[in-house]
């Protein structure tokens, strides 16, 4: 088994980013696999400065570990690679360019959308031969679009079972490539994937609707369809997901205030039906225990995080 750690450098890592990372670590050292590690560093304006690198200490501080000779890979040092195949799919046809904003698409959709945008409603199919086509007819920087084909893309999710979902409705042609010449995140995943021989990818089931978009273009790149595992999100009371009105949930901060790494895996394998409440165990302790059934599949609601231990504790 391959799979990686691919945190966003676009913030500080809370509780809901550590229980995935923590759990597809688990996963995968349960089963004597390899962990790979990535920047996934593409989303330009929305990357901090120094995130990437607290990201890995804070995995680090949590007992996670990951096969470094085979090398991290920095997504934002990989555009001709990302390019190739954005360009591939191109010259097949499968691909098409565009200049719309997100604003005109917004404004052409009449149905009301969901958290990734208005379906797109094919507004520039067909109309230019070229990046090069679009700007001198339009004057504006073209992006490429993925043709999504009209069918329902079926997967199984080792955690969820069978999951069906349809690109072609839910988003239509998705961008592969931004107008500023960036892979979009789709493209980087899939490209990456597969160039690191990743065989199980485990992620936030926020990302199951982008699942089905990476295996439409897995099938057209005729690259491997990893197996997949989406657990689910940590929410707040209120049941929506982790944002600062829930408080600082931040990994760095639960560290700053005096929780070990043990309380705070503890909680997070207790959240994941694998620890007793209030057990305090490491990352290494939960490899043996780790059993994929065992997680469940509802939301998990943020209640009372680990406290630093005691004082009469810490004088032990
Ligand atoms: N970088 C994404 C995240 O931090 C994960 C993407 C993926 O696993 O494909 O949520």
């Amino acid at each position: 088994m391959r799979t990686r750690l691919a945190p966003s450098p676009t913030g500080a890592l809370h509780v809901g980013n550590a229980r995935t990372f923590l759990l597809n670590w688990a996963h995968a050292r349960a089963a004597g696999g390899v962990v790979l590690y990535r920047d996934d560093d593409l989303d330009g304006p929305r990357v901090k400065t120094g995130a990437a690198e607290q990201a890995r200490d804070d995995l680090l501080w949590l007992g996670l570990d990951w096969d470094s000779d085979e090398g991290v890979l920095v997504q934002s040092e990989r555009s001709n690679t990302y390019e190739a195949a954005a360009q591939r799919l191109l010259d097949a046809g499968l691909a098409f360019p565009c200049v719309c904003s997100r604003r005109e698409i917004e404004r052409a959709a009449s149905a009301p959308h969901g958290s990734d945008g208005a379906r797109y409603p094919g507004t520039c199919d067909g109309r230019f031969a070229s990046y090069e086509d679009a700007h001198a007819q339009t004057g504006r920087d073209a992006a490429l679009r993925f043709r999504t084909p009209p069918d329902a893309v079926i997967f199984h999710d080792l955690l969820r079972g069978p999951q069906s979902f349809n690109p072609s409705l839910e988003t239509g042609d998705f961008p592969i490539r931004r107008a500023n010449g960036m892979a979009a995140y789709q493209l980087a995943t899939v490209v990456d994937d597969a160039e690191t021989g990743v065989d199980l990818v485990m992620r936030g089931d926020d990302l199951l609707p982008s699942t089905a978009r990476q295996i439409l273009l897995q099938r057209a790149l005729r690259l491997p369809t990893p197996a997949y595992v989406h657990v689910s999100l940590v929410v707040g009371e209120d049941g929506r997901r982790l944002a600062k009105r829930h408080g600082d949930t931040r990994v760095a901060q639960l560290r700053a205030d005096g929780v070990t790494a043990e309380a705070l895996v503890g909680w997070l394998a207790w959240s994941a039906g694998l620890a007793r409440p209030g057990e305090r165990l490491t990352a290494r302790d939960l490899v043996g225990r780790y059993q994929l059934r065992a997680i469940p599949t509802d939301p998990v609601v943020l209640t009372d995080l680990p406290a630093p231990p005691a004082a009469s504790e810490d004088a032990r």
